[in-house]
């Protein structure tokens, strides 16, 4: 919906602060419903999930599982064959399939359904008040949809090694590791 006012003028009803899949939902629901939203982004549009989470590991998982579903072929019927890859087209096919979701939660997209985009770091001024790099933006309400960030644990020697968490793993891992240690046995481990 069109709304009277400039971009970053007067007085939004909701200001959503991080367009990770949270304030994407609330900035398009808050649009869809006739409000006036405005959203910030400091980093990447889509947050964890489309970045480095959800989307790229259930891209992975689903290569490792079609060549595991190969691996066991005989039980479908079919002769045993031994999948042929390289790790590093795996993850090319993992960033390319990333790279077609990404639209979704592009700015372009949040602008069509009529939220205000706003690239960069959010700062309260005022309890009425953000600054966006020298924008300021006022509202009646505000969401703050910051997510989380991995937490590397105060282990002695952590900072000696490399290593990989979920924000670097798949765009900076250059090739299939000779061994790989995770830390941390929930459901991203
Ligand atoms: C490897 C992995 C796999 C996962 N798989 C799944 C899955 O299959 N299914 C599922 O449902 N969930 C999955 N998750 C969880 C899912 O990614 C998160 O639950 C979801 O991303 C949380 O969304 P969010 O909007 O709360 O936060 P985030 O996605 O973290 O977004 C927060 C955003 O706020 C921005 N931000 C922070 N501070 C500021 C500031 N001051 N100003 C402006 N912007 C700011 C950040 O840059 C970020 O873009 C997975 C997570 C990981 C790590």
């Amino acid at each position: 919906m069109a709304h009277a006012e400039e971009k970053g003028q007067g007085k939004y009803n909701v200001v959503v602060i991080g367009a990770g899949t949270a304030g994407l939902v609330t900035a398009a629901g808050t649009s869809g419903l006739g409000g006036r939203a405005a959203l910030i982004e400091g980093h990447k549009m889509g947050g964890d999930c489309l970045n480095y989470g959800c989307v790229p590991s259930k891209a992975l998982i689903s290569s490792a599982n079609l060549i595991q579903r190969m691996r066991r072929s005989r039980a479908f019927g079919l002769q045993a064959t031994e999948p042929q890859f390289r790790f590093e087209d795996v993850f090319a096919s993992m960033r390319r399939r990333r790279a077609i979701i990404e639209p979704h939660d592009s700015v372009e997209r949040f602008e069509g359904l009529g939220v205000d985009v706003f690239l960069g770091r959010a700062r309260f001024v005022s309890p009425h008040e953000v600054d966006v790099e020298g924008t300021r933006l006022r509202a009646r309400n505000f969401v703050i949809a910051t997510g989380t960030t991995a937490l590397v644990p105060p282990i002695p020697g952590v900072q000696e090694i490399s290593y990989y968490t979920n924000e670097t793993i798949f765009d900076e891992m250059p090739s299939a590791p000779d061994s790989l240690l995770i830390l941390g046995g929930g459901p991203i481990g």
